[in-house]
């Protein structure tokens, strides 16, 4: 906004009036001083030019002096003073192009300072101003909570004067010091001393600030921001390593960068396979598993065999409680809390119904009814109805793998370890997630749906497609009807953290997260706890945290699922049969439709059993349970795993593709 005091109008302030035209300005004129000093008032201009070629009019200096003292953040141009006469419109133009670009934005921007510095004192940041010569001008409140000062009690003083924290490396300040005499910005991790004495890690940033010239050194100052915001763990870790870079030679430096590298990628824990002409089976299996496949773009739709979910057969619909168990079925049970335990005895004794019996005894040992506070009636239908939506067609995925798995799981729990880390209500949870955590699995793989163009995989974003659904389908089972809903005694919150685990553990069975939760767990539970000097108080903190707890439930589930490897020799050799029949029909509907094979080596024709075995356990399995194994102590099963890999290797050796030797 430009006042134009110009007593008379001629071509100089008819030339300014055009060019506020043409630069967008709003303009005003005043004749005389008193109108101007009214305008001065009553607007803020941002701009007064004043005409002072006739000193007869009036006097331009007074009117400055007196305009300036009201309106101390306008700029005052006096012409010729200023500006010498010259009414061509570009150079009014040009004018007050200039004024605007340099003194005018720099009085806006002191127009602004007492909100600048209401800013800085509302701010959470801790902010520090100094000298150049390092004396505080100013510190934020923010500044003097975090450091413990009272308000006022450091402005004046030398930092010099302010205790610094024996945690930094000797030669940080000195690195920062020349870093800010270069007129960079210093930005990394500093340990600040509070004036109780402590270090606090803080990220901090150090800016140079030159005042208005550059070269008046007598401005400059320097603003720290000691950033205290809520921080990813990974930007710290990522800061600190950017700090540790800087004092670093060369080749540690640049080992650092290509740490960053790999830390700025999402994928943390998947491992990266090399080349393609690794093994096959690994290849396949990991292709297969760990990958969502080829996204095809003509949607061909894998039909379910059922949209309903099914409903209990009515040879189960008879009232059946754990009194009543046919003997010859109890009786295959007797020794369900060893490791050794034969599902497939009870598979059938039970008719392929495994999952109801066993369910209704294991849960019963456990007291989940009584934790559930649910009668046992509730209990046995819902088992009835879980079971009855496992496909019993499949031959790896139906409910004699559920009812093994919650076999693992129960056996697992029992380990003291496994115990003392969960409460009641994470047994509980792994034993509902491990009951229900392939719940309706169509017999194909994430990948196959995926490319398919599956209703399910479109539904749940070809993301954990199937874990997607196990979980959800248990939950609509469950609480659809009263007759079966095991939760409907539940207090809320009870339910909502019990619902949360059980959700969990069921997404961690997904493969494409193998390596992440194995990594975890070992990194959070188990070298930590190798780490510790045994005492009971740190071993009981790691293995009781709530964030451990979820390590040590996936970990657990994960097991659990995969543990058919781990059995005993003619277990793992049935299991491995089951698996396999399953992936080869798998190719089989593949090369029908005309899908992508996902995994080429588990075609029936050619498929060596024994070495996509190997393959299995050398890639997912021997890692995981020595880490299971280290902290559950589980010497039988990696006992098992032990005569297991032997096995498919000697049958490898005799180049056999088979199950076993002799096939019958
Ligand atoms: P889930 O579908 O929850 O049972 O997840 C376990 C995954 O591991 C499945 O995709 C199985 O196909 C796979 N798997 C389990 N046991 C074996 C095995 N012995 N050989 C190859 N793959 C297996
Ligand atoms: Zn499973």
């Amino acid at each position: 906004h430009v006042l134009l005091v110009f007593a008379k109008e001629d071509s100089q302030s008819n030339g300014f009036c055009w060019a506020c035209e043409k630069a967008n300005f709003r303009c005003s004129v005043a004749r005389t001083p008193e109108s101007a000093l009214e305008c001065f008032m009553d607007k803020q201009h941002d701009l007064v030019i004043i005409d002072h070629r006739h000193s007869r009019h009036f006097d331009a200096e007074a009117l400055c002096r007196v305009g300036a003292g009201s309106m101390c953040d306008t700029v005052f141009i006096v012409c010729p003073q200023r500006f010498v006469e010259n009414s061509n419109m570009m150079a009014c133009y040009n004018e007050l192009l200039q004024l605007e670009h340099g003194e005018v934005r720099a009085q806006v921007k002191l127009r602004a300072g007492n909100a600048i510095f209401m800013a800085l004192d509302q701010s959470q940041e801790a902010i520090e101003i100094t000298s150049e010569d390092q004396v505080i001008q100013y510190v934020n409140p923010a500044y003097e909570s975090i450091m413990g000062y009272q308000p006022g009690e450091l402005l004046g003083k030398e930092i010099i004067e302010v205790p610094k924290s024996e945690k930094n490396k000797p030669d940080l300040l000195e690195t920062i010091n020349s870093c800010i005499r270069k007129g960079k910005e210093w930005q990394g991790i500093y340990y600040a001393k509070k004036k109780n004495g402590d270090s606090v890690q803080q990220n901090v940033k150090i800016t140079p600030v030159i005042g208005q010239g550059g070269s008046q050194r007598r401005h400059s100052s320097m603003a720290r921001i000691h950033s205290m915001t809520i921080e990813a763990p990974i930007t710290k870790v990522i800061n600190i390593i950017n700090a540790a870079q800087e004092s670093s030679p060369m080749p540690v430096a640049e080992a650092l960068d290509r740490v960053l590298e790999i830390l700025r990628t999402t994928e943390l824990y998947s491992p990266q396979l090399g080349t393609k002409d690794e093994d096959p089976h690994t290849n396949d299996l990991v292709g297969g598993l760990m990958t969502d496949g080829l996204r095809r773009l003509s949607g061909n739709e894998y039909i379910f065999s059922t949209k309903q979910p099914h409903h209990i057969p009515s040879h189960l619909t008879t009232p059946l409680s754990l009194n009543d168990i046919p003997p010859r079925i109890a009786q295959t049970m007797e020794n369900e809390d060893s490791w050794d335990f034969d599902i497939f005895n009870l598979e059938a004794a039970t008719m392929k119904r495994p999952l109801t019996f066993l369910g209704l005894k294991i849960f019963s040992r456990f007291g989940v009814c009584e934790f559930l506070n649910c009668p046992e009636a509730t209990l046995r239908s819902w088992l009835q109805v879980i079971e009855a939506n496992y496909h019993s067609t499949n031959s790896y995925h139906n409910s004699s793998h559920a009812a093994d798995v919650l076999h693992a799981t129960a056996y697992f729990l029992c380990k003291e370890r496994v115990k003392q880390s969960l409460d009641p209500i994470d047994e509980v949870a792994a034993l509902i997630a491990a009951t229900v955590h392939d719940v309706d699995h169509p017999g194909r793989t994430n990948s196959f749906l995926c490319n398919a163009g599956s209703e399910l995989a479109i539904l749940y974003n070809d993301t954990a497609v199937l874990e997607s659904h196990h979980a959800a389908l248990a939950f609509q089972i469950t609480t659809r009807d009263d007759k079966c809903n095991i939760f409907k005694n539940m207090e809320r919150n009870e339910y909502r953290t019990l619902r949360q685990a059980i959700i969990d553990m069921v997404l961690a069975t997904e493969m494409t997260k193998h390596f992440e939760h194995v990594n975890k767990f070992v990194n959070s539970i188990n070298k930590p706890l190798a780490a510790g000097n045994g005492d009971e108080e740190s071993v009981k903190s790691i293995l009781t945290s709530p964030e451990n707890r979820i390590l040590v439930k996936r970990m657990l589930i994960k097991c659990a699922d995969i543990s058919n490897p781990c059995r005993p020799q003619e277990l793992c050799i049935e299991w491995a049969g089951r698996i396999s029949e399953e992936y080869f029909a798998q190719t089989d509907e593949e090369k029908r439709q005309g899908l992508p094979v996902v995994m080429p080596v588990f075609d029936r024709n050619t498929c060596s059993i024994p070495k996509s075995q190997i393959s299995f356990i050398d890639y997912f399995i021997t890692d995981m349970f020595d880490a299971w194994d280290a902290f559950a102590d589980l010497p039988n099963l990696m006992q098992h795993l032990d005569n297991n890999f032997k096995y498919w290797k000697g049958l490898d050796e005799r180049k056999l593709h088979s199950l076993r030797p002799h096939p019958e």
